[in-house]
């Protein structure tokens, strides 16, 4: 069969790799150019390239099955898979330390050297339609004919807008962040961690996490309210290094004797928690013979690391479909792996959207200075909170932080989490300036 992908980013590139190793001929289709010769890659249009990435268990899993080759390759390129121990003391895996650009690297990597699978640069301006079915896509005016479309064109996927009517779900989250690399220098001991990807300070109106790397590198952020305008200044070095000795727990990781910036500092683009089936307005499919897969039917905010991973969830499944559904000889029935897609995706994509809506919702307006809402069901992030004053709750927050369950693990507990709330209990803040203080020193610092 012939596949055309469009987009060769994580989704594309992963699914690009499975289909040419089950015997398609497969082009993905990107804008970029990839890698300049000298190493360094700008990836215009993907905002997050050069953003702190956490990469749970699930996207090792899938690759080793999926791509050997590819991950094989990150581990050359640096990643370093990491291992937590269990509370009955077996060690399991805990994710990779990486960033974007050494994973994204070294998977182009593997899949230029994947027979079967041709990365072409090109504008994708349209899928091709031929009676009612996609028959190809337009690249830079000329026709690329397939027997299966793939859209893996990420969160902002505009080539197929016109043909996906069906209802949304969601939109901005609301929350916005700045992001600056940073290398540990050698021999310092790396800081303290809350596990084994990250650091996470919550303080009054805002947040502060740090995701570890491969080989010393990390990345520090500062998350605030995208209506937040008295902490936008942060974008600039000065105000963002005056935050950052300001807060003790972020110093402790960028204090110029442990760490020296790799990068300026990277404002974010809106973030978003969207939801986006395979169907039209009026509940058929958008248009058959074309599936959307990854970043363009779920997205998350990314202050939980959930993307790659509900992108690699949804590879799998649909190669399992692609399996399934095979026809005689490489032809497979396209539209029943769409439709079993679609109802898998609502019932194990839909809740993660719907689980961050509530969060951001609620995390907001405690940010804007409202107390928690005990009237309405309690966002995760707070049962999770809750689980320090009643052990019982713990047992269920495994499978949701692991994403093993969805979502809905926290019902069961999430009455005894209220208990605890309507106790009068807050969790406690990490020890740093309030919202107002950081305005004050980043307004300095920026004018300084
Ligand atoms: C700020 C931020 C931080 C994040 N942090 C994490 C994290 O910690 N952990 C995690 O797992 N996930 C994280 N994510 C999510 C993760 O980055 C996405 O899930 C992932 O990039 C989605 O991959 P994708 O291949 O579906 O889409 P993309 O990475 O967006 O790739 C889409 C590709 O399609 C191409 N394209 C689009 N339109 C066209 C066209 N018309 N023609 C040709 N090419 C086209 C683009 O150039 C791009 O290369 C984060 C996201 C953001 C925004």
């Amino acid at each position: 069969m012939k596949v055309a992908i469009i987009g060769a980013g994580p989704t594309g590139l992963l699914l690009g790799i499975g289909l040419a190793r089950r015997g398609h001929q497969v082009v993905a289709v990107d804008r970029d150019a990839g890698p300049a010769a000298d190493g360094t890659w700008a990836r215009r249009g993907v905002m997050q390239f050069h953003h702190a990435h956490g990469f749970r268990p699930q996207i090792a899993r899938v690759l080793q099955r999926e791509a050997p080759a590819a991950w094989a390759s990150w581990l050359v390129h640096g990643g370093e898979p990491i291992e937590m121990t269990l509370p009955d003391g077996t060690l399991s895996p805990a994710g990779v330390r990486s960033r974007r650009s050494t994973f994204e690297i070294a998977l182009r990597a593997a899949a230029l050297q994947q027979p079967g699978l041709r990365i072409r640069q090109g504008h994708v301006e349209q899928v091709d339609i031929d009676r009612g079915r996609a028959s190809g896509i337009r690249v830079d005016g000329a026709e690329l004919q397939a027997d299966l479309v793939l859209d893996a064109s990420g969160r902002a996927s505009r080539a197929t807008r016109n043909l996906r009517t069906g209802a949304h779900i969601g939109g901005p989250c609301g929350i916005a962040y700045v992001d600056r690399q940073y290398r540990l220098r050698d021999g310092v001991p790396t800081p303290p961690m809350d596990n084994p990807l990250a650091w996470q300070g919550e303080y009054d109106g805002y947040q502060v996490i740090v995701f570890l790397h491969e080989r010393g590198t990390f990345s520090t952020l500062i998350v605030r309210n995208t209506s937040d305008r008295s902490l936008v200044p942060l974008r600039h070095n000065a105000a963002f290094d005056a935050a950052a000795r300001a807060i003790p727990g972020l110093a402790a990781w960028t204090d110029p004797a442990v760490s020296r910036p790799l990068t300026e500092v990277l404002p974010g683009g809106p973030l978003l928690n969207l939801y986006r089936g395979q169907r039209s307005s009026d509940g058929d499919l958008a248009l058959p013979g074309l599936i959307f897969v990854g970043d363009a039917v779920c997205t998350t905010t990314p202050n939980f690391g959930r993307g790659i991973t509900t992108c690699y969830l949804q590879v799998g499944r649909l190669l399992e479909l692609i399996d399934g559904h095979a026809r005689a000889g490489d032809i497979v029935d396209r539209e029943l792996v769409a439709i079993e897609f679609d109802a898998w995706c609502e019932h194990n994509m839909r809740p993660w959207v719907e689980d961050h809506r509530r969060m951001d919702d609620a995390l907001t307006r405690r940010w804007d200075g409202q107390d928690i809402d005990l009237t309405d069901r309690l966002p995760s992030d707070l049962i999770m909170s809750a689980a320090s004053q009643d052990a019982s709750i713990r047992p269920a927050i495994v499978p949701y932080v692991t994403m093993q369950g969805l979502p809905s693990c926290l019902d069961e507990v999430e009455p005894r989490a209220k208990a605890v709330f309507r106790t009068g209990w807050r969790p406690p803040l990490s020890e740093g300036p309030g919202r107002a203080e950081l305005a004050d020193i980043v307004t300095r610092a920026a004018a300084a």
